[in-house]
């Protein structure tokens, strides 16, 4: 397909409003700094990606990481909000090879009395399914889910932006500021509560604390919209995609091109740091003014992960067979339980039972394992830079509700925080999430000029500016858009 093809150039050509003259450096090859690089394009910008490491994609990159033939996600595994991201959506990326697996259910949370409660993607099937409490989830989900698009452009933007469906936006805050365990107790279940701390726990919050309960929803809303898919072949299909869609306006992607300084760079109207605030400091230190280092040196980190990828020479053997239709399974019990692994994390802490979330992939996409064969994701909060290794109690949680996984194992990779990190840059002490987010950074995030700083050519837009952690790529976006506004472009 020639360059021209690519879709928004035409129009943009029509407009005249093609400016190849004007150039921009996007330091970082994430989901986000792809995001920025093709909005910049489309804008018709002479865009270069400089990424550190030899592959592109960051946290969204697909590596053998245990036995040959064997292919692993190295950071993100499923993608609600991949496949939900209203300007992922908006480009071609089917044509560039990506496509979206769906597992049969969503999810699925096992309970110690060998059942396991599943998350259907329909709304109808998880209120039968959810029984008594069918109803009272339906009430809490349906107005977002009948909704998705506004839902979705309004919560992946930053929160203090004028909503332009304040209605809807206003149901949403009104229950998503308390906690989890407020939410959770519109549930007369034990079981439907589990479920829901399970989707609480995304947020790395303690599941007291306000926020904690919309992270619940952010992550239940898309399950019964978009889905909770997994791309074939992994997340750098993903990664792919975007790249080939790129490179058709002519950009450039540089690996293994770590930059140190700004200093290096030549005179761009534009340099994207899709990096965190502390590595922002480091390559760009002398640029910014002494207020806004200020500034950035008080953004706070959140938990890091334990991570173990698995090569299996067969499925997971899970006492309730329900687990084998979700490509998404949560590991923890109770809900009490998941809110004291949390807590403990919270306080600095590593859990006695740690919530794990799995990922079974090769159970929908053969591509990843040899035939026959399996892998399996699975990851644990720890405190920020633990260098602890808790593989041991990761896996008694997988023992307790599949007794035999042991023997299924052929190979494991471990990843301690500092692993993570040395393999991103980003994952400051395996902190997934690009910082905390608790109230303080969601709204300043990770200043009051969220994307912009105090230079007027510098940007920071990785996961630590708005709407926060996740592949959706739309840090990127909206940062690239304020780029091109203050350069005159929109
Ligand atoms: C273990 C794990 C599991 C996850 N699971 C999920 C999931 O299932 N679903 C989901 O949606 N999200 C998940 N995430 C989160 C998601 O992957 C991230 O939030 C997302 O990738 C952030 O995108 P980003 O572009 O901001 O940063 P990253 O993807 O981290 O990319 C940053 C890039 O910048 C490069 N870089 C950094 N510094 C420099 C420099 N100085 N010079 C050049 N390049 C540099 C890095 O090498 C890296 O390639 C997970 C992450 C991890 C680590």
């Amino acid at each position: 397909m020639s360059r021209d093809r690519a879709r928004g150039i035409e129009p943009l050509l029509n407009r005249g409003e093609l400016r190849l003259s004007r150039s921009a450096c996007v330091i970082g090859s994430g989901p986000n700094g792809l995001a920025a690089a093709i909005v910049l394009a489309q804008a018709g910008l002479q865009v270069d990606v400089l990424e550190a490491e030899t592959t592109l994609g960051g946290a969204a990159r697909t590596l053998e990481l245990t036995l040959p033939g064997f292919l692993h996600d190295f950071g993100s595994a499923v993608h609600p909000l991949g496949a939900g991201s209203p300007f992922f959506s908006s480009l071609p990326l089917r044509e560039h090879g990506l496509e979206w697996i769906h597992s049969p259910a969503p999810l699925a949370h096992p309970l110690d009395d060998g059942t396991a409660l599943v998350l259907e993607r329909d709304l109808t099937d998880t209120k039968v399914a959810l029984g008594a409490d069918g109803e009272a989830w339906v009430k809490l989900m349906r107005p977002f889910v009948e909704q998705w698009a506004d839902f979705a452009r309004e919560v992946l933007r930053p929160v203090l932006s004028f909503p332009r469906h304040p209605l809807l936006m206003a149901r949403f805050g009104m229950t998503a500021l308390f906690s989890a365990r407020t939410i959770a107790r519109r549930f007369r279940s034990e079981r439907t509560r589990a479920l829901f701390a399970g989707l609480a726990a995304h947020s790395f919050l303690s599941l007291d604390e306000p926020l904690s309960g919309a992270m619940g929803m952010l992550m239940a809303v898309p399950a019964h919209t978009v889905g909770w898919p997994i791309p074939r072949g992994g997340s750098q299909s993903l990664t792919n995609a975007l790249c080939r869609y790129l490179s058709m306006f002519g950009s450039t992607l540089k690996t293994s091109s770590r930059v140190e300084s700004l200093a290096t760079l030549r005179n761009y109207d534009l340099i994207l740091c899709y990096v965190t605030p502390r590595q922002l400091l480091k390559i760009a230190g002398e640029r910014l003014s002494k207020s806004y280092q200020h500034q950035l040196a008080g953004y706070r980190y959140g938990p890091g992960v334990f991570k173990v990828d698995y090569a299996l020479n067969c499925p997971i053997p899970w006492k309730a067979s329900e687990c084998l239709r979700a490509a998404t399974v949560h590991l923890g019990g109770s809900f009490d339980e998941i809110a004291a692994s949390e807590l403990a994390v919270r306080h600095g802490l590593h859990a006695e039972r740690p919530f794990v979330l799995l990922a079974q992939p090769s159970l929908f996409d053969s591509s990843r394992a040899p035939e026959g064969k399996h892998t399996a994701w699975a990851y644990c909060h720890v405190p920020n830079g633990s260098k602890i290794e808790v593989q041991e109690k990761l896996e008694a949680q997988i023992e307790r509700f599949a007794p035999g996984f042991h023997d299924c194992v052929l190979a494991r990779r471990v990843f301690i925080p500092a692993d993570l990190e040395s393999m991103d840059a980003n994952l400051v002490g395996g902190d997934v999430a690009g910082g905390a987010m608790d109230i303080r950074q969601l709204l300043f995030r990770p200043t009051w000029r969220h994307y912009a700083t105090s230079a007027r050519e510098i940007y920071i837009c990785s996961a630590s500016t708005p709407p926060g952690g996740g592949v959706h790529g739309m840090c990127g976006f909206h940062a690239a858009n304020t780029a091109l506004s203050k350069l005159g472009v929109h």
